[in-house]
């Protein structure tokens, strides 16, 4: 495999960052442990670019993992934050710009009737999690292998991402007492959710999913996966939950639900709502929301929930985002630079597809795209990674390991679209 040569500054930094900072980065796939060499300290950005401390440029497919839908930088955003930030950055006491921002996303998500904004999405399926265990009174909980919700105890059972990147099916430090009621089946599986549900389904608070996964790279849920998933649900009286953290408002202005025509019974969200900055949420049926204090007896808080900065750069983001267009121009753009890339790779004579919906995309080292988790990892690691390093070296920036998703933004150009792929024939050329 392939390291990339001496990056001066990057170096120093890195190894100034490991005295005081474990790994020396503050959320792990950040390390390039699964590409392996020296990950790059983003000094700035703008539009679809970023620079790091050398002062190389770099075409920037992860967009802050999601949220950078707009493009880095966008001027209204940072005009909203500036005038927000002025105005004290927070109070601990309710603004009318949390109402705007719940209002929005009510609005957008016609199944959400009600929505607490949180400070991650971590804090917003944890908290989806409580709420569904609260309502039902039940303890049971599915989820399904490779599909990541954050970093929640009873969640972390093998979950997609950078637990995927250090082969760590489940966390040190989760006692089998918290995993204990959390049931791990196959993504795409119809006929074991229909066993699951016929032998304990009057035991299940709660099926949590991500509707289009982007942690085991990009993997649609089948239409007949998610529809019966609803029926199974409404029959045995369990919570339906989304995890739309990362496709929320990124596959699409209504989320994966109005792309699939299926409402959950709750939804979690952040990325994309909060623009860059800390915000997340949870909603959906008004009757479950009571539940929640100070109304109803399920507890959940936040010192920062709601902040004024964060959702004023949301709240932009949000308005950007229904611009006539918006959605169609994002969607040709991942069309075109996965149509790009697999030219290009069936050029140098590589096995290679790819996927996008949205402004979500997946690359695989495979003849075909994946249904599965298991599918998923059968894809040539040794290749992505050298494929990786040689784009990082002609300045494009992908996720650092093949598990990701990608993401472009409304910033992608048809000429940073041409850059990308030009610089792919290189390197598919050299790493065939
Ligand atoms: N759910 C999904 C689907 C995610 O992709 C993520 C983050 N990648 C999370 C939850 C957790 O969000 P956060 O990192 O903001 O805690």
């Amino acid at each position: 495999m392939k390291i990339e040569p001496t990056v001066s500054r990057n170096e120093t930094l890195f190894a100034r960052a490991q005295e005081t900072t474990p790994g020396g980065v503050n959320s792990p796939v950040r390390a390039f442990r699964s590409v392996g060499g020296t990950p790059r300290f983003i000094t700035r950005a703008e539009g679809p670019y970023f620079w790091d401390a050398d002062g190389k440029r770099y075409i920037d497919y992860i967009g802050s993992w999601g949220p950078a839908i707009v493009g880095h930088a966008h001027p209204a955003v940072i005009k909203a934050v500036q005038e927000a930030a002025a105005h004290g950055l927070s109070f601990g006491a309710p603004t009318e710009g949390e109402i705007d921002i719940a209002e929005e996303i009510c609005k957008l998500m016609p199944s959400i009737e009600q929505v607490r904004l949180v400070s991650s999405g971590t804090e917003a399926t944890m908290s989806a999690l409580r709420l569904a265990r609260g309502a039902t009174g039940r303890d049971k909980i599915v989820k399904f292998e490779g599909c990541y919700h954050g970093h929640a105890d009873s969640l972390l059972v093998k979950a997609g991402s950078g637990l995927l990147t250090f082969g760590n099916p489940t966390s040190a430090g989760v006692p089998e007492d918290f995993v204990k009621h959390t049931l791990v089946l196959d993504y795409n599986n119809v006929p074991q959710l229909e066993d699951a549900f016929a032998s304990m389904g009057d035991t299940i608070a709660c099926v949590i999913v991500e509707p289009v996964a982007g942690n085991m790279n990009l993997i649609r849920a089948t239409p007949a996966f998610l529809q019966r998933m609803r029926e199974l649900c409404t029959e045995h009286g369990a919570v339906l939950i989304f995890d739309e953290v990362m496709c929320g408002f990124r596959v699409g202005l209504g989320g994966a639900q109005a792309m699939y025509g299926i409402a959950p019974d709750l939804t979690a969200l952040g990325k994309v709502i909060g623009g860059g900055l800390p915000v997340a949420a949870f909603g959906g049926k008004r009757e479950l929301m009571q539940q929640m204090a100070p109304l109803g007896p399920v507890y959940q808080a936040g010192t920062l929930s709601g902040n004024p900065v964060a959702v004023a750069a949301g709240m932009t983001t949000l308005k950007i985002v229904q611009e006539p267009g918006f959605y169609e121009k994002l969607s040709a753009t991942g069309e075109k630079l996965v149509e790009g890339l697999t030219q290009a790779a069936h050029e140098a004579g590589i096995a290679f597809c790819g996927d996008a919906v949205g402004g979500m995309f997946g690359m695989y080292f495979s003849a075909t795209v994946p249904m599965t988790y298991g599918q998923m990892m059968a894809g040539d690691k040794d290749r992505f990674n050298a494929f990786f390093h040689g784009m990082l070296d002609e300045g494009v920036y992908f996720a650092p390991a093949m598990f990701e998703a990608g993401f472009v933004s409304a910033a992608h150009d048809d000429a940073v679209i041409a850059e990308t792929i030009a610089a792919a024939r290189k390197v598919f050329a050299r790493i065939a």
